[in-house]
């Protein structure tokens, strides 16, 4: 069995194509339009001839991240957490801007967020399914606000 299996990223597939065609078990061929995780035995077929490249090949086991020193992740975090003020700051800005800043603080909150994630993913939360994430998210889950979220969220990446 394969390492990899196909996971088709359905905003991009156009529908009834050569995946159903090269596909040895017929795991491209579901109702559901996702790739039948259970059949795929991760031959790479659909991916290699997807013309829309709407296919892509992902690991079973997400790997762990490369691992960085406390100080640099503390860091990290630190120019995160200024961010989030920022994206905050911006937000209550934008409740009382004029149509002439509209453009400009929706585009400083846009490139604000785009840094953000840069920085989380710095930090080692590489992959929303990875170990760090996911304890992450346990944790958060013992509070009592955010708990239906982040279970659902949990949820999803089993
Ligand atoms: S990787 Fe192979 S078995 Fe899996 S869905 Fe694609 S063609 Fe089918
Ligand atoms: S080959 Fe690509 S575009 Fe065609 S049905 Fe399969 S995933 Fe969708």
């Amino acid at each position: 069995m394969s390492e990899f299996h196909a996971y088709r990223n359905l905003k991009l597939c156009s529908k009834d194509c050569l995946c159903l065609f090269v596909c040895p078990t017929g795991a491209t061929n579901n109702e559901t339009g996702q790739i039948d995780f259970s059949k795929c035995i991760g031959c790479g077929a659909c991916a290699m001839s997807c013309p829309s490249r709407a296919i892509t090949m992902l690991p079973n086991a997400m790997p762990d991240p490369q691992i960085k020193s406390k100080e640099m992740v503390d860091k990290l975090f630190e120019i995160s957490k200024n961010k989030i003020n920022e994206i905050e700051i911006l937000k209550y800005l934008l409740a009382k801007s004029n149509s002439n800043e509209l453009r400009l603080i929706k585009a400083l909150i846009y490139s604000n967020k785009i840094i953000l994630e840069d920085l989380m993913r710095e930090s080692d939360f590489m992959l929303p399914q990875g170990k760090k994430s996911l304890l992450l998210l346990s944790k958060i889950s013992n509070n009592n606000d955010l708990k239906e979220i982040t279970d659902k969220l949990l949820k999803s990446f089993k």
